[in-house]
């Protein structure tokens, strides 16, 4: 595809160089079974060992609490199911945020129907959790507690040590899970600062494969396994390891520069393009100050997201629609934020990766403002 301005890298990322070359590595050189016990087996064993290493280097925890899977959302029905099954009899309250991702909203429900109490916390009108109510929210009955690091529509960043803290006053025995699929690759993510016992990632965010993601399970912990049968990756998700995508998220993690240093460029990016885009005169903005400066949520109103989104991609301009509409009723994660229908349905989420400019900047807010000459508002 030639010449196209990519502005959706929360929804997925481009696969970088590293990540193919070893994913072509492993599908022509390295194609074994790493339970085999010949040769080809340890070969392909000794891949994936690497990788974990990796991984357990860049969340700052031991290789042996890295359990390879296939996705975020594994990732986080793997930590939901199988604390809440293993903890059921220490309690039965769950506590969470009403901005998770689906892939822990529906996981609760699911467990709600089950008969566990879940209490899901409101953001404020930039999508933030406040340290208080995480507090209040937290019991000695509580079981479980999932809070996302960084939000996937707003960039808000939730405190997450203040649930470690909690539990710890309240003397719950709570396992706490944080769900960083967005803030990996972008914000340090050290497992003990943030006091995590389970924590999910994804590949495909940080210009990895899809189809492959892990989990971070605390040593001592133990979870009920979503996945029975050759016991592979320690018992927890049995299922052939799937060694050329893993191979690729050691790839992913190889480029991965210093998130540190890569946020103070990006913060310069972010405030360029607000200061492009409000500009226009057109836009306002819906993330807060203190937001991940990956992602940008920002309303266009007086124009449908759908429409907006569709015009930009004949300019071959690419983003989301704030509006992942279910029902036509607009993106829950704003509809908690308190906004206004008007604000929801044109709203437009525009997310970074380390290889996007200024130059992509200029070529949004310069088709926003073609958008608006050329198409008709709603009333
Ligand atoms: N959690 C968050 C915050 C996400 O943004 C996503 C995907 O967008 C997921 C989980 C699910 O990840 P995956 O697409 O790997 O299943």
């Amino acid at each position: 595809m030639k010449n196209i301005v990519y502005l959706d890298n929360s929804s997925t990322t481009k696969p970088c160089e590293t990540a193919v070359k070893r994913i072509n590595e492993a599908l022509t050189l390295c194609w074994g079974n790493p339970s085999s016990l010949h040769l080809l087996g340890f070969e392909a064993e000794a891949k994936v060992k690497e990788v974990r290493q990796a991984l357990a280097g860049a969340l700052a925890c031991r290789a042996d609490e890295i359990y390879f899977n296939s996705c975020g959302t594994e990732g986080n029905n793997t930590a939901l199911l199988g604390a809440a099954h293993a903890m059921h009899r220490r309690g039965n309250r769950i506590v969470t945020t009403a901005v998770e991702h689906p892939s822990v909203l529906e996981t609760v429900k699911r467990l709600e129907s089950e008969g566990f109490e879940a209490v899901y916390i409101k953001p404020d009108k930039f999508g933030r959790i406040s340290e208080d109510a995480i507090a209040n929210a937290i019991d000695e009955k509580t079981i479980l507690v999932s809070i996302m690091l960084v939000n996937n529509e707003s960039g808000a960043v939730m405190p997450v040590t203040a649930a470690r803290r909690a539990i710890k006053e309240k003397a719950s025995p709570a396992l706490l899970h944080c769900d960083a699929v967005q803030a990996f690759g972008k914000i340090p993510v050290n497992v003990s600062e943030l006091g995590a016992d389970m924590l999910t990632l994804s590949a495909h965010k940080i210009h990895g494969p899809k189809g492959i993601g892990a989990i971070y399970i605390k040593k001592g912990i133990h979870i009920n396994p979503l996945l029975t049968g050759g016991g592979q990756e320690n018992g927890l998700r049995s299922g052939t390891e799937s060694v050329p995508l893993i191979m690729g998220l050691g790839g992913a993690l190889a480029e991965m520069p210093d998130p540190k240093t890569q946020l103070k460029a990006q913060k310069e990016l972010l405030s360029y393009t607000c200061e492009r885009l409000l500009g226009t005169g057109l836009v306002r903005i819906n993330s807060g100050p203190d937001a991940l400066p990956y992602i940008l949520n920002i309303s266009v109103p007086g124009y449908r997201s759908e429409t907006l989104l569709h015009f930009l991609e004949n300019q071959n301009i690419f983003v989301s629609s704030g509006s992942a509409c279910s029902k036509g009723r607009g993106s829950y994660v704003l509809r908690e934020m308190g906004l206004s229908r008007e604000i929801i349905d044109s709203a437009l989420r525009i997310s970074f990766s380390r290889f996007n400019t200024k130059d992509d900047a200029d070529a949004l807010a310069t088709a926003l403002v073609s958008a608006a000459a050329h198409l008709r508002r709603v009333k």
